[in-house]
Formats: structure tokens, sequence, C-alpha cells
């Protein structure tokens, strides 16, 4: 099979590998689209080192976290999903023994492994990815098979609105339009109502949230306005737009940090302490918001076709690495689709 090697310092190659074999309790699911993440073109591009660092000397990582595809093999002791079952991928496994994943947090066990993001754990850059079983949740009927790449980067914001736990009718601010963002938007909209507003500043991702149905705005409707929230997601987690979720939300008001832009911004502190104001982060998901997730876009009747601005083949896909690192490409998704 193919896969796309990443061996460090931006050195990309699409290489033919066997096709493994499932463990116990594993999976193979054979790559039907992934998107690609930002934080692989990061990571690839050099913007930072969270793809270098995991490689040691000779080490290979196949990159790749939002799949969906279809089950072509299990390992021993599987009892489902049943082979031909369209699954989306959660990349994140707990290790399913200690307390945090006990308690439903598989985001935060010490001993998690993210597939995708180490070398030990191929991701789904590839024609096949194998994971475990428990991480393969099945897509509704009915829903188009591309959407199942949706479910991983949609999730991510899912689970900062569900940290944050807004009552209905309480107002929501998501700063960033990218597709955390419309995560955030969509997964606050389910709960609070209408009162969701996205600040993006680029007329083309203000389309894309028009056309699911989310108001957004440029960034300077809102910020340095009087306007006020009851709770903020930064989705982007740059000094500005942080500065500008903390001033947009009112006296014990909340902002959650979903996004990583650099490892350390600065706080405006006055706003904080004179409002205070409750500020978290919150860091990939649980399998339960992966399910939930994987279950809302059976059932929620939008249409996620807009998110999917481009898809491409094995013979494209370094191109739209290098497109995407010098700002030629700005879709809010690509797919990888191994069939092309
Ligand atoms: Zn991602
Ligand atoms: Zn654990």
């Amino acid at each position: 099979m193919r896969q796309l090697s990443y061996r460090g310092g931006g050195a990309l190659a699409v290489d033919e590998v066997p096709v493994p074999a499932p463990g116990p309790g594993e999976v193979r699911v054979r790559v039907h689209s992934v998107g690609l993440c930002t934080s692989d073109v990061y990571g690839y591009a050099q913007v930072n080192d969270r793809r270098d660092v995991v490689l040691g000397a000779g080490d290979v990582l196949v990159m790749g976290h939002e799949a969906v595809g279809t089950v072509e093999a299990q390992g021993g002791g599987v009892d489902g999903p049943a082979v031909g079952a369209i699954v989306a991928v959660n990349p994140i496994a707990g290790c399913r023994t200690c307390a945090r994943c006990g308690a439903g947090l598989e985001n935060l066990c010490e001993r998690r492994t993210v597939y995708g993001c180490t070398p030990a754990a191929p991701g789904a850059y590839a024609d096949t990815i194998t994971v475990p079983a428990a991480n393969a949740h099945p897509l509704p009927a009915g829903v188009p098979v591309e959407w199942g790449a949706l479910v991983e980067p949609l999730t991510v914001g899912f689970h900062g609105v569900r940290l944050a736990d807004p009552p209905p009718g309480a107002s929501v601010l998501v700063v960033g339009g990218g597709i955390i963002g419309l995560g955030a938007a969509l997964a606050a909209r389910r709960r609070v109502g209408e009162q969701v507003l996205v600040l993006e500043p680029r007329p083309e991702r203000r389309a894309v949230c028009a056309a699911l149905g989310l108001q957004a705005v440029p960034p300077g409707d809102v910020l340095g306005t009087r306007h006020r929230f009851d709770l903020a997601l930064d989705c982007v987690a740059r000094p500005e737009t942080f500065a500008g979720a903390v001033e947009a939300v009112g006296a014990g008001g909340e902002v959650v940090l979903v996004g990583i832009w650099a490892d350390e911004i600065p706080l405006p502190v006055s706003l904080v302490v004179g409002r205070e104001t409750r500020i978290r982060g919150s860091y990939g998901y649980s399998q339960a918001d992966f399910a939930d997730v994987a279950a809302w876009i059976g059932e929620s009747g939008i249409d996620l076709a807009p998110i999917i601005e481009r898809r491409v083949g094995f013979d494209e896909l370094i191109g739209a690495f290098e497109a995407y690192a010098d700002g030629s490409l700005t879709a809010v998704r690509t797919l990888l689709q191994p069939a092309r």
C-alpha cells in the first residue's frame, strides 16, 4: 500500500509499504477520505517542531488523524465493527486501564496514543490505517462517507463547548472560522440556540459559515465595541485573538482556549481579575464526544458539504501540503482520497 512518509525537516515522500495485519483488538480500515490538518502542515512546514520532535534516528512518521473508511480486516478478539462497516476513526486511544480512562477522560490519559502523531502509531495518509476496534465509530446510515473525515476536527470544537456547558439562551462568541471554530459554533448553537456569533476576518471563510447557517462577522464588528458575551471560545489562540476573547466576555463569563498557536501568550490580567473571568483549556476530546459527533452528523440535518473545498489523490498530496504552507491553498478542508 501507499503511505505519505514524513522523515523530519520538511521531507515528505509517498512510499510503498506492506499492508499491516491488525493485532488483537484492532481493525484495519481502508481509508476513503482523510482531512489535511493544519497541525500536520505546520509541523511539515517547520512552523513548529511538533512533528519533528517525535522522530528518532531513522524513524518515519505517517501523519493524518481525520479519517473515515471501511473496515476490511479484524484482529483477534474483535466483535465489531464488522468487516464492511463504514467508520470514522478516533485517533486518540487511551490506555483503557488508568483512572482517567475509567472516567472517560482518554484525552488526558498519560499513556494515550494519538494515531498520526507518533511513529509507533501510523496515521491515515495511507491506503489503510490500523487502530483499536473501540476507536472505529460506525457512521450513521445515509451520511455521505466523506463527511466522516469531518468528525475528528469538528469534535475538537464540540469538546470545548461541552466543557463550558453553556445553558440555553447564553450568548456565545467563537473566534476563528476554521474547522475547529465551525465545530465550536455548531455545538454551541445546538445547546444555546441562535445567540452564536463567529469572528472571522476572511470573507471566504465567512461564506462557509453562512452556508452552514452560522452568523459570522469581521473581528472589528465586535472587538473594541461594548458587545459582551457569556462565553467565548478562542479557536485560534494567538495573542490578539485571546485578548479579544477576554475583552468580549462580560463579568463572570468564561473563555475557553481550544487552539494552540504558541506555547506562551500574554494574559490581560486586569480584565480577568476585574470581571472574575474563568479561563480554561480544552484538549482533544473523549470517546464519548467522538461518538456523539459521529451520531450528530446523521441527525442534525445540516449540510456539511461546504466545509470540504478540495479533494486530492496521492499524486497531488505533497503539492497540497506545499500549497497550504505557502498560503496559496486556503480550503477549510482538503481531503486525501486514496482511490482518486
Ligand atoms: Zn487535526
Ligand atoms: Zn489511561
